[in-house]
């Protein structure tokens, strides 16, 4: 039962409300972050991004480093959210400035790859011995799935195989990894699972869908793991409690869980992948899974702007009806997995509740993230603002009145990029001779047998 498929970015040429957020996007958000990328930004924090990778690709030669590693131990993950952003905004509109500018920076991506396929700039620049020794906190396996998402995006758009070739030598290496050679453990953070998806889906090449399947299994089958990793090794990154597996979706078996738990980000992206997953392969248990942890988010766990996640502490969910309106996390980015997961369910089963949660989220959390000009963001959406506790007090310093602007390392804005320029992938799809429209998204798509449509908004 393959009940529709999405349509590709290019079939849909936006017009209206989302032509003109695509259009801030294009000129406002993708040139800002690339200039973060290269610490170009004036007044924004060092990001060092696109430095980490010359520097990684001078490591691997064995020549001197003087600036070493800077960020966030998934500092990469910038470099390739902006990517697969711009490559949508390519899809969208071409830009010979744009694309060479990505270009130049797949060949630093493409440098900075270690001869067996390993790509990971903060174990490459200081760490090489101890790759794959902390899944629980490395997120090496994050960054791939984000480069993963780009490489495909990139080469949708552009035909260009440069970063696409990189993605799958990298998948290649994880596969050999935990798949031949038989090594334990899942990814910390949940992201691998559906962009190795995207990659079966584009190649065709059945060892990433096995990889990704792989990584869904095993998850939860052995809450010791992370503690027995930790056990091994005598350096850690934030002093994560290797016990806590509710936090990571790790406290069992997918196919047993039925609440959403821990760090909501990660949640919506696991299941995703999961989704994604019964869908190609029509695993019903897999599927039910899926309704299970569906229902307990929108039914019991989700606020009434598509927003998730109840509690700063954590970014995660708590228990059912937590749903406090002036300590709300609500982080945008859990708000844009929530309408990936969605999406993916849609492509189960033609349900309206999806699409509805779809539009909730978008309208209410995602949207709402986003300064009208494009140049502030909420990461932070509470329902609620008290001014001089909202921000300020202990209890609500997450929860700020008014948006901030770009963080040095910024999940939510790159983030809300590359969704407003895939969201025709999203608000339409296709089965047989069926044309589905999920969000009433201006502009005109086009199907596979030939037909056209146009949707109007006032
Ligand atoms: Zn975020």
């Amino acid at each position: 039962m393959k009940a529709q498929k999405q349509i590709s970015v290019n079939s849909y040429r936006a017009a209206g409300f989302i032509g003109k957020y695509q259009t801030i996007v294009a000129d406002t958000v993708i040139p800002y972050q690339y200039s973060v990328l290269w610490d170009r930004a004036e007044g924004a924090e060092k990001s060092h991004v696109a430095q980490n990778f010359i520097n990684a690709a001078k490591a691997l030669r064995g020549e001197d480093i003087v600036d070493g590693f800077y960020g966030m131990v998934f500092q990469d993950s910038d470099a390739y959210k902006w990517l697969e952003a711009a490559a949508y905004s390519l899809a969208n509109k071409p830009d010979a400035d744009l694309e060479s500018r990505a270009d130049e920076l797949i060949d630093l991506i493409a440098a900075a790859q270690d001869t067996d396929g390993y790509l990971n700039t903060a174990f490459t620049i200081k760490d090489r011995e101890k790759r794959w020794t902390n899944l629980l906190e490395g997120h090496e396996l994050y960054c791939s799935g984000h480069m993963i998402e780009a490489a495909c995006a990139y080469y949708e758009a552009t035909g260009k195989r440069k970063l696409l070739d990189v993605a799958q030598k990298n998948a290649e290496c994880i596969y050999a990894r935990f798949v031949t050679e038989g090594n334990e453990g899942v990814p910390g953070h949940p992201e691998i699972e559906l962009a190795l998806m995207k990659l079966y889906r584009l190649t065709g090449n059945r060892r990433f869908l096995e990889l990704s399947e792989r990584f869904i299994d095993e998850r939860g089958t052995d809450p010791g793991f992370y503690a027995r990793e930790a056990e091994k090794r005598d350096w850690t990154v934030w002093n994560s409690n290797p016990w806590d597996n509710d936090y990571r979706q790790s406290g069992k078996p997918v196919r047993e869980q039925s609440e959403a738990t821990g760090h909501a980000v990660r949640a919506v992206y696991l299941y995703t992948g999961m989704a994604d997953l019964a869908a190609e392969t029509d695993d019903r248990e897999l599927l039910e899974a899926c309704r299970r942890l569906w229902d307990n988010i929108v039914r019991k766990r989700m606020y009434i702007t598509g927003g998730i996640g109840s509690t700063v502490i954590g970014e995660a969910f708590t228990v059912d009806y937590d749903l406090p309106p002036d300590t709300a996390y609500s982080e945008t980015c859990a708000a844009i997995g929530l309408m990936f997961f969605a999406g993916r369910m849609l492509e189960n089963e033609i349900n309206g509740e999806y699409a509805d949660v779809m539009e909730l989220a978008f309208y209410n959390t995602v949207l709402a993230g986003m300064q009208l000009d494009g140049k502030r963001f909420f990461y932070v959406n509470p329902l609620e603002v008290d001014l001089g506790i909202s921000g300020k007090s202990a209890t609500h310093t997450h929860a700020l009145p008014s948006r901030p602007g770009w963080y040095a390392c910024a999940c939510c804005p790159p983030n809300v990029a590359r969704l407003i320029g895939s969201i025709g992938k999203y608000a339409y799809s296709e089965s047989g001779d069926t044309a589905y429209c999920h969000l009433y998204a201006a502009g005109t798509v086009g199907f596979s047998n030939g037909l056209s449509l146009e949707c109007v908004t006032g």
